[in-house]
C-alpha cells in the first residue's frame, strides 16, 4: 500500500480553498500502482457472488471497472444528471465541495443482485449515501461498499446507512 500511498498526489485548494484534493490520476497512471490497486480492491469480494459493481462518476468508473472485470461481474455506471439516455431514478445531495444529483438507470440493478458500489474518495459520504439510497431502492439481495481512499477526519462513514459493509484501501 505504501507504493500506492506515494503515488498519489495532494493538490492545494482544489477546487475550491481549504481542499486537499487527493489525485489519483498519479496512481492510475503508472502501471505497477494501477496493477495493485484492481487485485487489492477486488480481494474482499471474490467469494461474495458479486453481479454487479457500480462506479460513481467519474473517477468511480475507472476502478469500479476494474473490480467489475476483476470478478466476473457487469458494470453499472451512477451518472450526474442528463448523461444516461433511458429512465433513471435520481438523488440529489451535498458533499465535501457543494451540491450535486446522481442518476442511475431504472433497469440497472434487479432483486437477484449483489452489488458493490465503488468510488475513488470518501469525504463527507453525501454521494455515497445518495448513491446507496438509489441501489436499496432497486431491492438487490446485499450492497457491499468500496473506496480507495477515506478521509477520517471528515466521518463520513456517519453518513452512511449503518447495515452497509464498508471497506476503503487507504485511510488518512
Ligand atoms: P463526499 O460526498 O463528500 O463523500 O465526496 C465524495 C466525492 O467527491 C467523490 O466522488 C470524490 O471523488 C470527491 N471528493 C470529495 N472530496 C475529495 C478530496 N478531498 N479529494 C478527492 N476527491 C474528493
Amino acid at each position: 500500500m505504501e507504493y500506492i500511498k506515494n503515488k498519489i498526489r495532494d493538490v492545494i485548494d482544489f477546487p475550491s480553498k481549504g481542499i486537499v484534493f487527493k489525485d489519483l490520476t498519479t496512481a492510475f497512471k503508472d502501471p505497477r500502482a494501477l496493477h495493485i490497486l484492481g487485485w487489492d480492491l477486488s480481494q474482499k469480494y471474490r467469494d461474495k457472488g458479486i453481479t454487479k459493481v457500480v462506479g460513481i462518476e467519474s473517477r468511480g468508473f475507472i476502478c469500479g471497472s476494474i473490480l467489475a472485470f476483476e470478478l466476473g461481474a457487469g458494470f453499472v455506471p451512477a451518472r450526474k444528471p442528463g448523461k444516461l439516455p433511458a429512465e433513471t431514478v435520481k438523488a440529489s445531495y451535498s458533499k465535501e465541495y457543494g451540491k450535486d444529483t446522481i442518476e442511475i438507470h431504472k433497469d440497472a440493478i434487479t432483486p437477484d443482485d449483489i452489488v458493490v458500489i465503488h468510488d475513488d474518495v470518501l469525504a463527507t459520504g453525501g454521494t455515497m449515501a445518495a448513491v446507496y439510497d438509489l441501489v436499496k431502492s432497486m431491492n438487490p439481495k446485499k450492497i457491499y461498499v468500496n473506496f480507495i481512499i477515506e478521509l477520517s477526519a471528515l466521518d463520513g462513514r456517519k453518513a452512511l446507512p449503518c447495515d452497509a459493509s464498508v471497506e476503503s484501501l487507504i485511510v488518512y
